[in-house]
């Protein structure tokens, strides 16, 4: 397999339409003070989490409902104007840079819960609804839903980037999860995929092509998801490990081994230690595992004992075990507060993230290699993983400023993905390509594979409109 070309990647390529004027009085006309032209707004919606620049769109349409969206994607269509959806800007990849110009979507105002069919774990929503917010409102029928990126992500977004979580291990990604979706198409048509059965044969999975286009094919505007039962009985864990091969080895040997633990993430000594030092946790700065049991009493129990005889093996110690939810919440603190911790430990930087995930028997030699390269390049970084699923972050802190560390950590992604491909993984397990993996998905996918996308998205928008520039280019 080759090796991508480094770094042409660095910089977005930045070719941007111009918005006609005719287009924003149409737009100002029909949505009136839900349509910003604002400096403000616009560059709002104009990055993400990423570390990315470019011109802001022309305009921020704020949708309320179906008709809205429909309404701003015909008449951007109207005038050939790229159209980008938005729904809480937590992506990661350059995802809603608007490098060919046009018009922003905000669909978070659309954010209501449809229709909780608790019977059939099943709960419709508008794609605006976070995922906290939808855990909120399913509460009561002692339901939950398990898809969980750190950040409080849109449901419309997270199908988008088919985005999964901590959860993943046990419960999987949206690519499992999300049964239909209702989607304005890029000639401003409203259509369905799925429905709420549990399974279908009937014809092209539509669904799933929607679930990962990264706003290229459409914007959806409704989506049904699983839910499942709140478990009977929760066991979280931390242990700490001599290295991070030691907690490596362990989660590979607890999935060998078919235990169903619900989560399994990984977080290296230097998170520990940025962590500790936002959080002022305590916690050994050794690298850990943080676990979380999910089932019956004696399920849980079983399935604890069973892991923590795997870490002893591998050199595991203090265990600190947490039953209550105010004691679980403790312990994950340091998970989820990770990227903060890392980012407030270089004041002014930015994480360059990476996102790579390989089978489960090549995480070892994936991740250990890439540890070492990490150390070698002299940049501080940061280190966490959905490592149950072969998925892991390595966070790289530069200075925006600095070209140098930059290229450091562009060639070290670099070497990180060509790993990865070369043990049959991809170059991204959950935050999708946008505008940062472009080159890696013609290395990963193939010319001939990259080319059936392109034809699709030529089918479905022939005026190249949708999030243009995105994952591969036309
Ligand atoms: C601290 C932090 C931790 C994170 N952890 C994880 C993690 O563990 N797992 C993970 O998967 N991700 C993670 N992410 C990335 C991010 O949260 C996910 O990519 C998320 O799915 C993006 O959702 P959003 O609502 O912010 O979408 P946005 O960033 O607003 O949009 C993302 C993409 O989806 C498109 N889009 C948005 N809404 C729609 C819509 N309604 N219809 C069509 N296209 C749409 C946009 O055009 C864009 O291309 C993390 C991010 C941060 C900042």
């Amino acid at each position: 397999m080759n090796a991508p070309t480094p770094h042409s990647h660095l910089v977005p390529e930045i070719n941007q339409r111009d918005v006609p004027e005719a287009l924003l009085a149409a737009l100002k006309s029909r949505f009136g003070a839900n349509c910003s032209t604002a400096l403000a707004v616009r560059e709002q919606h104009g990055r993400d989490e990423s570390s990315f620049v470019a011109p802001p769109p022309a305009a921020v349409v704020f949708a309320e409902s179906t008709q809205d969206v429909a309404d701003a994607v015909k008449l951007a269509s109207d005038f050939s104007t790229p159209v980008i959806p938005f729904g809480i800007g937590s992506s990661l990849e350059g995802h809603l840079l608007a490098v060919q110009g046009g018009i922003s979507i905000d669909v978070s105002r659309m954010n209501k819960v449809l229709a909780i069919n608790a019977e059939d774990l099943t709960v419709t929503v508008q794609p605006g609804v976070t995922r906290k917010q939808l855990n909120e409102a399913v509460k009561s029928t002692g339901l939950f839903f398990p898809i969980d990126p750190g950040a409080d992500a849109s449901i419309g977004g997270m199908s988008a980037t088919r985005a999964s979580g901590t959860n993943a291990v046990r419960y999987g990604t949206m690519r499992e999860n999300v049964l239909a979706l209702e989607v304005v198409t890029a000639s401003g048509e409203v259509i369905r995929t799925g429905t709420r059965a549990k399974k279908s044969s009937a014809g092209y999975d539509l669904t799933r092509l929607m679930v990962g286009s990264e706003g290229t094919l459409g914007v959806i505007t409704e989506v049904t998801v699983r839910l499942y039962p709140l478990p009977e009985a929760i066991s979280a864990a931390i242990c700490s490990f001599p290295s991070i091969e030691a907690a490596v080895r362990t989660t590979i040997q607890v999935i060998q081994l078919g235990v169903l633990i619900a989560r399994v993430e990984l977080i290296d000594h230097n998170t520990v230690r940025m962590v500790n030092a936002h959080s002022k946790l305590g916690l050994r700065e050794e690298p850990m595992l943080l676990m979380e049991f999910h089932g019956s009493p004696a399920g849980v129990k079983e399935q604890a004992e069973t892991v923590q005889e795997i870490a002893s093996e591998f050199g595991g110690t203090a265990f600190e075990w947490a039953t209550t939810p105010e004691e679980r919440t403790r312990l994950w603190t340091a998970r989820h507060n990770a990227y903060f911790a890392a980012i407030q430990s270089r004041p002014g930087c930015r994480a360059i993230s990476t996102d790579t995930c390989v089978p489960i028997s090549r995480l070892a030699d994936c991740l250990l290699d890439s540890v070492k390269e990490a150390d070698a390049s002299g940049l501080p970084y940061f280190l966490v993983g959905h490592v149950g699923d072969g998925n892991f972050h390595f966070g790289y802190l530069l200075d925006p400023n600095d070209p140098k560390e930059r290229e450091v950590a562009e060639q070290l992604n670099h070497q990180l993905v060509a790993r990865a491909l070369a043990l049959e993984g991809t170059c991204t397990g959950e935050h999708g390509v946008g505008l940062h993996k472009m080159e890696f998905l013609v290395t990963e996918a193939g010319v001939g594979a990259v080319d059936m996308m392109r034809t699709i998205k030529r089918a479905l928008d022939p005026k190249n409109i949708m999030n243009p520039g995105k994952i591969f280019a036309m």
